[in-house]
């Protein structure tokens, strides 16, 4: 699944992590607003529909913790959410949501923008891609964003129980491939399914290791 192998103690000791007990600490809908940056956070962004909040329900094993980002009022905020009070995971406002994506992509643009550029303790970006679709023209901005402020981020695709493996591991390589020369990309491609559980200890591992938090 992932050339980055974790070993069976990482693993338990993310399990144990993300089992324990997580909060939903607020929505910012500007960056005056956001909570202190006193704790390590990583933050999840993609197109709108790409499975961002069912991928964050999966990692803490809620089911409704993160809502849909096509229920209203929710896509426009950064929602911030607290696991065994040691790390933050965020919700970014989802983007490139066709035809009437117009607000919510300048959603993205300014509010998440302001919010990765200047985030301290923002350890890494998580880079949610359909792993039906692979990297499209939309999701360079977002890259460009990222690689220009030197925040390092990684690409996850989602959804991978939608294709067959060896479908997964082309979408893998040609991932792999097209973010190679991107400075701020780490090069290891996560492939995960809220559905069946497949990458999400491992996901739960690389955010631990991260953010250098223990359970
Ligand atoms: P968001 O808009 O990015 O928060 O996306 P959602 O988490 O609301 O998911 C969008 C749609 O994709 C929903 O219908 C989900 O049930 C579906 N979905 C999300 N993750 C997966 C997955 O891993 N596998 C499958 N088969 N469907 C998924």
């Amino acid at each position: 699944m992932t050339d980055q192998p974790y070993d069976d103690e990482t693993l338990e000791a993310a399990r144990v992590l993300f089992a324990r007990p997580v909060a939903f600490v607020m929505g910012a809908a500007a960056v005056a607003q956001l909570p202190g940056d006193d704790l390590p956070e990583v933050a999840f962004a993609g197109r709108s529909n790409v499975g961002k909040s069912s991928l964050i329900n999966a990692l803490v094993g809620q089911k409704h913790l993160a809502r849909a980002s096509n229920e209203p009022g929710r896509t426009r905020e950064l929602n911030f959410f607290i696991l065994n009070s040691a790390l933050h995971l965020v919700d970014l406002p989802g983007y490139g949501w066709a035809k009437a994506s117009k607000t919510t992509v300048k959603k993205f643009q300014n509010l998440g923008r302001d919010y990765l550029r200047g985030r301290a303790n923002l350890k890494r970006a998580y880079l949610l891609i359909d792993a039906r679709h692979g990297l499209k023209e939309v999701d360079n901005e977002p890259m460009d964003a990222l690689d220009k402020a030197a925040v390092s981020y990684q690409i996850v695709l989602t959804k991978a129980d939608k294709i067959k493996p060896a479908e997964l591991e082309k979408v893998l390589a040609a991932t792999r491939e097209a973010i190679r020369k991107r400075p701020a990309a780490h090069p290891v491609v996560l492939a995960t399914s809220s559905e069946s559980g497949f990458g999400i200890p491992e996901l739960r591992a690389e955010i631990m290791t991260t953010c250098e938090v223990r359970p």
